[in-house]
C-alpha cells in the first residue's frame, strides 16, 4: 500500500482578478518524487506556494498526513515542509555555515542547540560541501548557493520538499549535482519532493512521476514514460517534439519544431 503524504484537494487560486490554479486535485506519496511541468504560466510557482501556505487558495483544501494545512500552527507546519524558492536573489552577508544554520529555526529555543550545529555540519556533509562552511555566501558561484539554499531547507528535515526550478540558472554538471541531490534525499531520507522544472529531461530522469498542468489545470498525471508523449508535448507545450529513450529507458523529449498552426 502507498501512503499519501500530501493530498490537494480541489485548489483554486486567483490573484485579483487572475485566476491561476482551478480545481487542482493531486496525492503525492510518502518518498517520491514528483516534477511539475507544463508551459510558462500554467501555475507551476503558484500551486508549490498554495502548498507551501505562502498563498492562501481561495478555494480547496491541502492535507498533509490527513491534516488540513490551513489549520497546522505555522511552526510544526515550518518543521514539516521546506521551500527552496526560484531565483534566490537574496543577498546574504552571512558564512554558509549561518545560512544554513537558520534552517534550523523552527527548532530552536532560545539558543542554538548542539544537536542543531550537528545537523548543520551533517548536512553540509552530505551535499560535499563541509569545505565551504566559513566561505561568505555572497562570494559563491550560482550553483553553490542554490546548493546552500537547498542545504538549508535539508537541515529544516523537512518531510516534504518544494523546489521552484532548482536547477535553472545552472550549469549541467551542478544540474546534474542537485538532481542526484534530490534523488538520494528521497532514498535515503525517504522525504516526498515537488518540484517545478522547465527541463523535461531531468524531470523524466530523476522524478517517479510527473504531473504536468496546463492552463491552470491538471492536464495528465503519471510516470515519465507515459505522460512524455508526442501528443501530451503537443497538447501542452504547442510544439512537435520527438521522443527518443535514454538512459535507464527515460524517454527523453527533443523539440523539433514549434507548432505556430496550433498556436496561433
Ligand atoms: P508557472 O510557474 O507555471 O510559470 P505561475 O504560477 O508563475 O506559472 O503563474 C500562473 C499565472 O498566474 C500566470 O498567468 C501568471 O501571469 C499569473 N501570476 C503569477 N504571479 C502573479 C502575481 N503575483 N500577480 C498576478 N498574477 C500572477
Ligand atoms: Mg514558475
Amino acid at each position: 500500500m502507498v501512503a499519501v503524504k500530501l493530498r490537494i484537494n480541489d485548489v483554486s487560486f486567483s490573484y485579483r482578478s487572475m485566476n491561476a490554479l482551478d480545481g487542482i486535485t493531486l496525492e503525492i506519496n510518502h518518498s517520491e518524487a514528483v516534477s511539475l511541468v507544463g508551459p510558462n504560466g500554467a501555475g507551476k510557482s503558484t500551486l508549490i506556494k498554495c502548498i507551501d501556505r505562502i498563498l492562501k487558495p481561495q478555494k480547496g483544501a491541502i492535507l498533509l498526513d490527513e491534516e488540513n494545512t490551513a489549520q497546522t500552527d505555522a511552526r510544526k507546519l515550518s518543521r514539516e515542509m521546506s521551500y527552496v524558492p526560484q531565483n534566490n536573489v537574496e543577498v546574504f552577508p552571512f558564512t554558509v555555515f549561518d545560512i544554513v544554520l537558520m534552517g534550523r529555526k523552527p527548532y530552536m529555543g532560545w539558543r542554538v542547540s548542539q544537536k542543531d550545529i550537528a545537523i548543520v555540519a551533517q548536512t553540509l556533509e552530505f551535499l560535499e560541501m563541509e569545505d565551504f562552511g566559513q566561505r561568505y555566501f555572497d562570494e559563491l558561484s550560482g550553483g553553490e548557493k542554490q546548493k546552500v539554499i537547498i542545504a538549508r531547507a535539508i537541515a529544516q528535515e523537512p518531510q516534504v520538499l518544494l523546489m521552484d526550478e532548482p536547477t535553472s540558472n545552472l550549469d549541467i554538471k551542478h544540474q546534474l549535482e542537485v538532481m542526484e541531490i534530490i534523488k538520494d534525499l528521497v532514498r535515503v531520507k525517504r522525504i516526498s519532493v515537488i518540484m517545478a522544472m522547465h527541463d523535461l529531461n531531468l524531470a523524466a530522469r530523476f522524478s517517479d512521476r510527473i504531473i504536468m498542468l496546463k492552463d491552470k489545470k491538471v492536464f495528465k498525471v503519471g510516470t515519465p514514460e507515459t505522460i512524455f508523449s508526442i501528443d501530451n508535448i503537443r497538447e501542452a507545450y504547442g510544439i512537435e517534439a520527438q521522443i527518443t529513450t535514454g538512459q535507464g529507458g527515460k524517454p527523453v523529449v527533443i523539440p523539433i519544431s514549434a507548432d505556430r498552426n496550433e498556436r496561433g
